[in-house]
C-alpha cells in the first residue's frame, strides 16, 4: 500500500515489538536493529521461536472454535502484528465466509502492510485501524469500526500477545473491561500472554532486553492472566499453556515443553 504517512512514521532507530515478532516467525518485514534485539532475546530464551509459532497456532484454533461452536461472526483483533499467513480473517472466513474482522495496531509498519489484511472473501469484510489499546475509547469510536462491526451482535475480542506490552501502571485490566463493556452478551475474549511461570530467570532477562530497547513489558503469572477473564465463562480447558489449549492432534514426541512455550492462553464468553 502506498502510505507516505506510514513510511514517514516508521522509527528504525530502535527495535519494535512487531518487527521482532516478525523475525521470530521467520518473516522478512524487519530491520537489522530488530533482528539484533530479537537475536539477543533468542540467546537468552531459545524457546522464543516455539513460543511465537504456538502463539499463532493458538490464535488459529481459538478463532475456529469461536466460529464453529459459538456462532461468532465478528472479530476485533488488537495488536494484530505484521501480516503472517494465515491471518485471523483468513482462518475465520475459511469457516464462515461472511466473517468480519477489524484489525488494530499502533505500529506504523503494520499499517504499511494493512492491505494484506484487507483481502477478504466477497461475503466477508475486514478493515484496519491505526490505534493504541491504551486509548480504548478512540479505538471504539473509530468510524471504520462502526462501518464493519455490528456491536448489537457478539464480537470476539482477540488480544494475542498484546497485553504483556501493557504494564500495571497502564491499567491493563481496566482497558480490557472497557473494550468488553461495549460488547453484547455472547461475545468472547481470546487472549494469549507470555509468562515467567516456567522459567523465571530467563524471563527476567527477556524483560530486561525489551525494557532496555525502549519497550516496557510485564510478563504475568497464570493467576494474573486469569484476571483478564474475571466475570466471563471460561471455555475448557481454562487458562492453559498455548499448545495445550484444544490441540488439533494428540501430543506426540515433538510436543514442546511448557517452558519453551511460556504462554498462557484462554477463551472466555461474556454472559
Ligand atoms: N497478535 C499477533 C501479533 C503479536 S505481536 C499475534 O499474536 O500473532 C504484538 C503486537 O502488538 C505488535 O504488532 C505491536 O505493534 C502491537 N502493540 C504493542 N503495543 C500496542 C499498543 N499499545 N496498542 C496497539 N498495538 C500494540
Amino acid at each position: 500500500m502506498s502510505t507516505p504517512h506510514a513510511a514517514r512514521d516508521i522509527d528504525t532507530s530502535r527495535p519494535h515489538s512487531a518487527r521482532m515478532y516478525d523475525y521470530y516467525l521467520g518473516g522478512k518485514d524487519h530491520f537489522d536493529i530488530d533482528k539484533k534485539a530479537a537475536e539477543s532475546v533468542a540467546a537468552a530464551y531459545p524457546g522464543i521461536f516455539v513460543c511465537a509459532r504456538e502463539n499463532r497456532a493458538f490464535m488459529h484454533r481459538a478463532t475456529r472454535v469461536l466460529a464453529r461452536e459459538h456462532g461468532i461472526r465478528q472479530w476485533l483483533d488488537i495488536g494484530t502484528g505484521i501480516p503472517t499467513e494465515p491471518n485471523l480473517h483468513q482462518v475465520a472466513q475459511a469457516v464462515v465466509p461472511e466473517a468480519k474482522v477489524v484489525y488494530a495496531d499502533n505500529d506504523p509498519l503494520v499499517l504499511k502492510y494493512a492491505e494484506r489484511l484487507m483481502r477478504s472473501t466477497s461475503q466477508g469484510r475486514t478493515t484496519y485501524i491505526e490505534a493504541d489499546v491504551n486509548d480504548p475509547q478512540s479505538l471504539l469510536d473509530a468510524p471504520e469500526l462502526a462501518e464493519v462491526l455490528d456491536l448489537g451482535r457478539p464480537v470476539a475480542l482477540s488480544l494475542n500477545a498484546l497485553m504483556h506490552f501493557i504494564t500495571d501502571a497502564q491499567d491493563p485490566y481496566g482497558i480490557v473491561d472497557r473494550l468488553l463493556g461495549v460488547l453484547p452478551s455472547g461475545s468472547a475474549l481470546a487472549l494469549s500472554h507470555c509468562t515467567p511461570d516456567f522459567d523465571p530467570s530467563t524471563w527476567e532477562k527477556v524483560t530486561a532486553i525489551y525494557t532496555n530497547a525502549g519497550t516496557p513489558v510485564q510478563f504475568r503469572s497464570q493467576k494474573d492472566v486469569a484476571r483478564f477473564f474475571d466475570g466471563l465463562d471460561l471455555l475448557d480447558p481454562g487458562i492453559s499453556v498455548g499448545h495445550r489449549w484444544r490441540p488439533d492432534a494428540p501430543a506426540g514426541d515433538a510436543t514442546p515443553t511448557d517452558a519453551e512455550v511460556s504462554l498462557w492462553t484462554g477463551v472466555g464468553i461474556k454472559r
